[in-house]
């Protein structure tokens, strides 16, 4: 049955709530106290302190759905159906509560009973983790969806660690059981041996739910934990996408408002081309994690999630460029994405005007300096291919970025797009001698060190911690 993206996310937090779940809202894209994690990027991650025990949480069953951030998929975005930047991750948790026989039967029941999704079950696919030398098989989650969800045996996947263990370093840690659907052979990759596992996206990861029981020591000697706990994580617009049989996120009914927002702006239409459809995917994913992040007080600066920021907006712009698009313009499809997304984030439409306004500058900003930068890029990369060499030096990438203010991710996309490799240690070392020079110039300076010398680059991020003042010169940005 087709329902819509925000019905979706409704449905889900109300189905926890007859759980006996709170329902918290989403935390700040922002971590607090948590020097670990630039962006917050699942569920669980800004309840940190519930499954430590360090804070009490205000129940033992919560249910949320929390706004995330994974730069770590950018290369991703529009060549997979399922990838986004930004993204919603509905979730389930209980701290020290119920375990993993309440946790598989709700996911399941969620899923797949007709007064909920009621998915196929025929489509659905568990997984369970296999063990290895330090850790034993989860024979238990593997018994439950096998004798009492009625799963057949050559039905549920065992996979090793990397897929199905949860697990940072030190700390409470676990197996999980992830859920997959299968979208049907027109969304697979076609290959013998396609199923389960395989990269292509017929076989779509939709839930994770993970145990967490174990106590790691830092050496891989595991514990039980006599707290246990479960954390959920299913991507909201990857249910919207099963839901709505549609190709990819890009096409969910929410999400499809933006792309055409902008086919409209750019004049590029959307289905034609896998290289203008890449674009305009590009640009819908960057502008919906751009508005977010602003919303949530990031601005854009050339260190730490303002530098993400700068990133997301100026690789945008980039792709603004190659549909034809020589003007600002991401600025004008702030109003789409609030539109959409403002009746679950209302805190969207407040900051409309401020969002708006960061994004423009940004924009105008990048666009005085990108005409002159493109042309000596391609001087640059004209001189490099002259000379028959496949490497781009990173004294040239760092002129880009110092004078031009390419960040240097969009460098290595576009020498990697003329089918060249960067030279980034070259790079590296470059940036750490301005570093230095900077420094010490700062010293020579005294206490007047800060006042311009290094024009931005080596200030720490600007964040916006209040909203009295509305404009974005108040806000400072760097
Ligand atoms: P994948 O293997 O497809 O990259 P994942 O294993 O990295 O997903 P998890 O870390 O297990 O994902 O996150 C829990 C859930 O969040 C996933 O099952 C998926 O539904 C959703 N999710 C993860 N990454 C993204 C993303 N970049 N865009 C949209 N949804 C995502
Ligand atoms: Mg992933
Ligand atoms: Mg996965
Ligand atoms: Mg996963």
């Amino acid at each position: 049955k087709y329902y819509g993206l925000n019905e979706l996310r409704e449905m889900f937090l109300h189905f926890f709530e007859t759980k006996d779940h709170l329902r918290l809202p989403s935390f700040s894209l922002i971590p607090q106290n948590d020097a670990s994690l630039l962006l917050i990027n699942s569920g669980m991650a800004p309840m940190k302190p519930y499954f430590t025990g360090e804070q009490e949480p205000p129940r033992h069953r919560v249910t949320t759905c929390q706004k995330c951030i994974r730069t770590g998929d950018i290369e991703n975005i529009g060549h997979t159906a399922r990838h986004g930047t930004y993204f919603e991750m509905l979730g389930n948790f209980s701290f020290g509560d119920y375990f993993k026989n309440e946790a598989i039967h709700w996911a399941w029941e969620f899923l797949t009973s007709p007064e909920w999704v009621g998915l196929d079950p025929n489509r659905l696919y568990p997984s369970v983790f296999a063990g290895n030398e330090t850790t034993p098989a989860d024979d238990e989650a593997f018994r439950i969806w096998h004798e009492e969800i009625g799963i057949p045996e050559d039905r549920i996947f065992k996979f090793g660690k990397a897929d199905n263990f949860w697990e940072h370093g030190s700390g409470p840690c676990g197996p999980c059981s992830e859920i997959y659907y299968d979208r049907g052979e027109k969304y697979g990759c076609g290959k013998p041996g396609c199923t389960v596992g395989c990269d292509c996206d017929r076989y779509m990861e939709v839930w994770n739910v993970v145990f967490s029981q174990f106590d790691n020591d830092g050496h891989d000697h595991y514990t039980e934990l006599k707290q246990k706990n479960i954390d959920t994580g299913m991507g909201l617009e990857r249910l919207a996408v099963v839901c709505q049989d549609v190709d990819s996120l890009f096409d969910v009914d929410t999400v499809m408002n933006i792309t055409n927002k902008v086919t409209e702006i750019t004049g590029a239409s959307y289905g034609q081309s896998q290289e203008k459809d890449v674009s305009l995917r590009v640009i819908t994913d960057h502008i919906r994690s751009a508005s977010f992040m602003i919303c949530d007080g990031v601005l854009p600066s050339n260190e730490g999630r303002g530098y993400v920021l700068r990133r997301l907006l100026r690789r945008a712009a980039r792709h603004g460029k190659l549909l034809g698009v020589n003007r600002p313009f991401l600025y004008e499809v702030v109003d789409t994405v609030v539109h959409e997304n403002e009746g679950h984030y209302p805190e969207l439409r407040e900051r409309q005007a401020y969002i708006t306004k960061v994004i423009r500058v940004e924009e105008e900003n990048f666009a005085k300096t990108i005409d002159g930068g493109m042309k000596i890029f391609d001087q640059l990369l004209a001189e490099h291919k002259e000379k028959g060499e496949t490497t781009f030096s990173g004294a040239d990438a760092f002129k880009l970025y110092d004078t031009y203010g390419f960040p240097i991710d969009l460098t290595i996309e576009m020498v990697e797009d003329a089918g060249m490799t960067l030279d980034r240690s070259a790079f590296d070392q470059e940036m750490q001698e301005q570093k230095t020079r900077a420094r010490e110039a700062r010293k020579a300076l005294g206490d007047l060190g800060w006042a311009g010398v290094e024009f931005g680059k080596d200030i720490p991020s600007t964040e916006f911690v209040g909203y009295d003042h509305d404009t974005v010169e108040d806000a400072k940005v760097v």
